[in-house]
C-alpha cells in the first residue's frame, strides 16, 4: 500500500507562521503603533521638529538619459527623487520604486509631502522594459503612479517582493513576477535577484508585513548595481555582495533615521549606509583603479522625519571619507542628474 505522508519543511526565517514576513536578525523588530505615537505625540512635541526646507536647497539638473535604450556595456543611472530612480543597465531601461505624485499617502490632501517635485517628467521617460518594487510604503509603491506607468507602459515587466501581485494586477499592471529572498529572474541576459532588507510592511490597518519587502541586484554582462530599497543595517549585505556582486554603484538609503530609538530597526543611518557599502564589497572588490561607486537615495525628496532633510548626505560624506574610500566614488546625485558608469 502506498501511504502519502506530506513532507514538512520548516520555514525560511523571514517567513513567520500565518503568512506573514519577519526580520530574521536579533535587534530587528520595529517599533509598532506605541513607538509611532511616542514619536508623533510625546517626542517630537517637546524635541521640535527642523523646518520645513526650501526647494532651492536641493540642486536640480537637467537629465540627461540616454533616449531610446542606452548601449548593452554602459550603465547610466539617473536619479528622479526619492527611491526612484531610472537605470540603464544591459540595453534595458528600468524603473526603481517608481513615485512620482504630491504626497506619499493614500489620500493627496493628507500625509507627507514632496519639498521637490519628480525631476523627469513622467511622460518624459524612455520605454520603460521593467520596474522594481522593495515595498509597499506609500512613498515606493503610488498607486497613481503605477496606473499611469502601466497605462504608457504595458509590456513593461514588474518585479516585486512576495504579496504584491495582487495589489499591483488591481492597480492595471499586467506583467507581475514576485519573488522571495534569494530568489533570480531573467530580462534577457540580465540577471536580477531578491535581496533581504530589514524593514517592515503597511499599506492599511491589519495588514502589516502581510508582504514582503526585498532589495534587488540587477546582473547585465558587462555591469552590476545594487538597489537596497527601504533597510536597516543588517548581517547580510556581504552575503549580498558574495551572490550576486561585484557592484559597479550600490544605491543606498541614507535618509529617514531620526530618532534613532525609533527608526533604527528599519532606516540605515549615512554612516550605517556607508558601512553597508563596504560590506557588500568586502569579498569581492572590483578591479583596483575602477572602485565601486555609492549613491545616495530616500533623502533630499520628502518631508518625512526628524533629521535636517539637507544633512544625510554631509553625514555620508564624512563617514566615506572616515572610512578612506575614493573621494571620487561617493556620487551624490542633484535631482535629474544623470551619471554614466
Ligand atoms: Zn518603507
Ligand atoms: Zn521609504
Amino acid at each position: 500500500m502506498f501511504v502519502f505522508s506530506p513532507v514538512t519543511r520548516a520555514l525560511p526565517p523571514h517567513h513567520a507562521p500565518g503568512g506573514r514576513f519577519r526580520n530574521p536578525w536579533p535587534d530587528a523588530v520595529p517599533a509598532r503603533l506605541g513607538g509611532l505615537l511616542k514619536w508623533l505625540l510625546v517626542h517630537r512635541p517637546t524635541r521640535g521638529r527642523p523646518p520645513r526646507p526650501h526647494p532651492s536647497v536641493f540642486p536640480r539638473r537637467a537629465p540627461a538619459f540616454t533616449s531610446g535604450r542606452a548601449a548593452r556595456d554602459d550603465l547610466t543611472l539617473t536619479w528622479v527623487g526619492h527611491s526612484t530612480f531610472l537605470i540603464q543597465i544591459g540595453g534595458l531601461n528600468l524603473l526603481t520604486d517608481p513615485m512620482w505624485s504630491e504626497r506619499a499617502f493614500p489620500v493627496q490632501w493628507l500625509g507627507p509631502r514632496r519639498v521637490v517635485p519628480p525631476a523627469v517628467a513622467l511622460h518624459a521617460l524612455p520605454p520603460i522594459d521593467a520596474v522594481l518594487l522593495s515595498h509597499n510604503h506609500y512613498d515606493h509603491l503610488d498607486a497613481a503612479t503605477v496606473r499611469l506607468l502601466g497605462h504608457r507602459h504595458p509590456d513593461a515587466r514588474w518585479l516585486a517582493p512576495l504579496g504584491l501581485a495582487s495589489v499591483l494586477t488591481r492597480l492595471g499592471v499586467r506583467r507581475v513576477l514576485e519573488l522571495d529572498w534569494w530568489e533570480e529572474s531573467r530580462l534577457g541576459d540580465v540577471a536580477v535577484g531578491c535581496t533581504p532588507a530589514q524593514h517592515f510592511s503597511a499599506r492599511a490597518l491589519g495588514d502589516r508585513n502581510r508582504t514582503l519587502w526585498c532589495g534587488w541586484s540587477v546582473a547585465a554582462p558587462a555591469r552590476r548595481v545594487f538597489f537596497a530599497g527601504d533597510t536597516g543595517f543588517h548581517p547580510e549585505f556581504a552575503a549580498i555582495g558574495d551572490r550576486f556582486g561585484p557592484f559597479h554603484a550600490a544605491l543606498l538609503p541614507v535618509g529617514a533615521y531620526e530618532p534613532r530609538w525609533f527608526m533604527r530597526p528599519v532606516h540605515m543611518n549615512p554612516e550605517e549606509a556607508v558601512r553597508a557599502f563596504r560590506e557588500l564589497h568586502a569579498s569581492r572588490p572590483l578591479l583596483p583603479g575602477k572602485p565601486a561607486v555609492m549613491v545616495p537615495m530616500h533623502w533630499g525628496t520628502f518631508w518625512l522625519t526628524d533629521e535636517p532633510m539637507e544633512e544625510p548626505p554631509r553625514r555620508a560624506a564624512d563617514a566615506w571619507r572616515a572610512a578612506g574610500l575614493d573621494p571620487g566614488a561617493l556620487w551624490v546625485l542633484a535631482h535629474g542628474e544623470t551619471r554614466r558608469l
